[in-house]
């Protein structure tokens, strides 16, 4: 398994509350509407657990939606932190999907604590109609709302955007959007059956690749813009053979639940149940530190599976250089296995984004 996995966390998942005021159509999480919330002994356990050699970790706090946990509660679970955070060993993010208001109090604690904000926005009002409360009401003028707030404050934000059956052909409307807006990062997540949105129609991969071909053409006439999947691939070519090789380990992204409970590899896999494969729970932080459950991810049957995957990955597949073999939790979710190799995730957001810069480069020396 270490040829293929790090037990050397980079990123480390925190759940402060599996509650979302949202229901938005494609959400995967199972738990959204449970008021669960993470004590402050868990995240101290979880501070006191991150060894100083994995320096520096992103701490990466997502829901639920991590702001419905309120302000007060969430500086207590930020406190065990300061000592790391104030010696460079982790960095705090935080992910909202804009269900909770950004006030000027939560403004107040991302800067204190010097946390990066990525809020959720599919692009402009009506590609956001999968995106509404309980209520059935649209969440765009609240979201936009906080937006407004970080801004004001002078706090930079970042967006991830899904890209759904809607919103696929709309790349450079999104980007237009979201440019305007303000943020000068954006990460698109093509939509992909997962946890609760098992039942997702998602693109295919042809129309994926338009997508890609105006991102990158897009982006070339935004040089100050950085599209995530974009800079991902322009910086794999900029590699040499040696960089490419040099550690692409998969990352262990251990994802803490509010009770302590550390699922691996994938954070969508946080409160799903398998036959197979039980609850995918391979240490609770409460009983026992991270480094002992990173170290006992060899002996899970899922990480396995997965390294297995990735092996045949790497044996049949004409992207695997680029890849590293993509995302665990999507190969569960579409096959039931992790040894399985293609998903629609790799297809659009691996796959696609290749074909498309390969087409235009192609196009250019042709022409
Ligand atoms: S593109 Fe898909 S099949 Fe190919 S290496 Fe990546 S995950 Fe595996």
């Amino acid at each position: 398994m270490s040829r293929w996995i790090s037990d050397r966390p980079k990123t480390i998942v925190l759940q402060p509350t599996t509650l979302c005021p949202m229901d938005c159509e494609y959400c995967y999480l199972l738990q959204r509407s449970l008021k669960q919330e993470m004590s402050p002994a868990v995240s101290a356990a979880i501070a006191a657990g991150i060894e100083p050699s994995w320096a520096p970790v992103e701490l990466v706090w997502h829901g639920g939606e991590p702001l419905a946990v309120g302000v007060p509660r969430f500086r207590k679970l930020l406190e065990p932190f300061e000592p790391l955070r104030l010696a460079g060993q982790v960095r705090h993010q935080v992910q909202t999907g804009g269900g909770t208001p950004i006030t000027d109090t939560w403004c107040d604690m991302f800067k204190q604590y010097d946390i990066s904000v990525g809020v959720s926005l599919d692009g402009p009002r009506h590609l956001n109609h999968l995106r509404a409360d309980r209520g059935g009401h649209p969440m765009f003028d609240r979201t936009i709302a906080g937006v407004e707030t970080l801004k004001r404050r002078g706090i930079p934000f970042s967006v991830l955007a899904v890209v759904s059956e809607h919103g696929v052909n709309q790349a450079v409307e999104v980007l237009d959007f979201l440019r305007d807006l303000g943020t000068t990062w954006i990460g698109f997540n093509v939509e992909a059956k997962e946890g609760a949105n098992a039942d997702a129609t998602t693109p295919s991969r042809d129309r994926a690749v338009r997508f890609w071909r105006d991102a990158f053409t897009w982006c070339r006439d935004h040089p100050a813009m950085t599209v995530r999947e974009v800079d991902k691939l322009w910086g794999f070519l900029g590699l040499t053979r040696g960089q490419r090789d040099a550690d692409a380990r998969h990352d262990l992204i251990p994802t803490i639940g509010w009770n302590g409970d550390v699922v691996l590899l994938s954070p969508e896999l946080l409160g799903v149940r398998s036959a197979t494969y039980d609850n995918f729970v391979a240490g609770n932080v409460l009983a026992d530190d991270l480094a002992t459950i990173a170290r006992r991810a060899a002996g899970l049957s899922y990480v396995q599976e997965f390294a297995t995957g990735l092996e045949k990955c790497k044996q049949t597949c004409e992207f695997f250089a680029f890849c590293q073999g993509a995302h665990a939790g999507d190969r569960f979710f579409e096959h039931g296995t992790f040894t399985a190799t293609e998903t629609d995730h790799c297809r659009n957001s691996v796959q696609a984004p290749i074909l498309a810069l390969a087409d235009l480069l192609h196009e250019r020396q042709t022409a």
